[in-house]
């Protein structure tokens, strides 16, 4: 069934999750993805095929908007890389959608290596898989 993901990435995450995202895109590609500002205009110009629909710049609300559809049941998965190695302006929003992530329990990956393992155990599958022989 298809999904709504939330892609978020920290300035210099950003290449990282663009390239994710073209890595995976025919498995993307019947889901819907919402994405901060900046990550959705990254994101968009590496591949163009993806709509993107995108909220504020993380700074300026987009994780307070991602938080919220998460609580809403509006946002099914977070594939998000922050950068653990610069302090972020809005840290508070970060730590928010992180905790909001947990209170809901979706499926959220914040490495490319975690988010690969999320899509080979089936994130992204759009059919059930078949029972067992
Ligand atoms: P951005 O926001 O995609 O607009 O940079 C992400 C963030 O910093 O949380």
């Amino acid at each position: 069934m298809p999904i709504t993901l939330a892609l978020v990435a920290h300035d210099r995450m950003k290449p990282a999750l663009a390239a994710w995202a073209a890595r995976h895109a025919a498995e993307l590609a019947p889901h819907a993805i919402v994405s901060t500002a900046t990550t959705g205009a990254t994101i968009g110009a590496q591949c163009p095929d993806l709509p993107v629909r995108l909220v504020k710049s993380g700074p300026l609300g987009g994780d307070q908007q991602i938080g919220g559809m998460i609580a809403e049941g509006e946002v099914h998965a977070l594939i998000f890389f922050p950068d653990p190695l610069a302090p972020q302006a809005h840290d508070v929003d970060v730590k928010a959608l992180l905790r909001i992530a947990l209170v809901y329990d979706i499926p959220a990956a914040f490495s490319p290596a975690t988010a690969d393992l999320l899509v080979a155990g089936g994130l992204l599958a759009t059919q059930a898989p078949s029972a067992p022989g």
